[in-house]
């Protein structure tokens, strides 16, 4: 595996394999990789000959006050995760290199409605950061695929919507959600943990099973199910930012006959945020 930290080496690289008839497939993180992310380097392999993951921990995704500074980083062992794995290249630019012109001066790429509510409104200006890098990652690296978790579900959603808006020629596949054991979503933030939030954090994703089988069991009493799991989540000790019954195509309200819908929820557990969500087929 190559690690390239310059754009002009990555476009070197990556146009030679073009050349050679090679397809791009490409997996944008900010590192400290799990094996929900080493899942999409696994999925990429099937949408790419090459496969190119980004390591940049993105300062415009996070507000003041949230947890830029202390996000772990841990590319030695992320290099070995991914070599691993497979990828072609680890790209890990400098945020001079994906900033030119600062994060102040920097273009932004607004996503309307979708990134509106949820994680949206709960982290304001939050997924500006993760489209407007997301866009410049794309611009480098110009991949013909790209691979994005479900676990990031809203997220997920306003990339599509991004790439069919602005006609990029992307392909965009979402990989399903990996789990501890127990339920949890893997994620990097689940290390914040104390010993005795971690025994409570699979809570969050039984909340949202009991969500689904009631669906599964003919109820459409929408809010009061959200309501219901708000409450079964104060009282387990967590916080609920969230908790919501959408259609799974876009997020919008759904009428009582909808058939494909998405439990999401985000709730913080003492100082840790965690999201996860659940796709209901009915
Ligand atoms: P991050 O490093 O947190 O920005 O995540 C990079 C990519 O990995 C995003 O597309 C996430 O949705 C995805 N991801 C994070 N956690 C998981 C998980 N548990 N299962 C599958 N994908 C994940």
């Amino acid at each position: 595996m190559l690690t390239i930290e310059s754009l002009e080496e990555l476009r070197e690289q990556l146009q030679d394999w073009r050349t050679g008839g090679d397809h791009i497939a490409f997996v944008p993180t900010m590192g400290n990789l799990h094996e929900g992310h080493l899942s999409l380097v696994r999925l990429a392999r099937a949408h790419g000959e090459r496969v190119v993951v980004s390591i940049f921990v993105n300062p415009t995704q996070f507000a003041a006050g949230e947890d830029f500074a202390v996000y772990p980083r841990t590319l030695e062992r992320d290099k070995r995760r991914l070599s691993r794995a497979k990828a072609d290249v680890l790209f890990c630019p400098s945020a001079e290199e994906v900033y030119p012109y600062g994060t102040a001066q920097a273009t932004i790429v607004h996503v309307p409605e979708i990134g509106s509510e949820f994680c949206g409104s709960a982290r304001p200006g939050h997924f500006d950061g993760v489209t407007s890098v997301v866009m410049r990652l794309f611009a480098m690296v110009q991949p013909d695929a790209a691979v994005f978790g479900q676990k990031d579900y809203q997220q997920q959603l306003i990339i599509k919507r991004m790439v069919s808006d602005l006609n990029l020629p992307i392909q965009v596949a979402t990989g399903p959600t990996q789990r501890e054991e127990d339920g949890l979503a893997m994620s990097s933030r689940n290390q914040y943990l104390s010993e005795e939030e971690r025994s409570l954090a699979p809570q969050l994703h039984q909340a949202l099973e009991a969500i689904a089988e009631r669906l599964h069991t003919g109820d459409r009493n929408y809010s009061q199910l959200e309501d219901a799991a708000v409450t079964r989540l104060k009282d387990a000790g967590f916080t609920p930012d969230y908790v919501g019954i959408r259609r799974a195509e876009n997020l919008a309200a759904p009428d009582r006959d909808d058939d494909e819908l998405v439990v999401l929820a985000a709730a913080q557990l003492g100082k840790t945020r965690l999201i996860d969500n659940v796709l209901v087929h009915i």
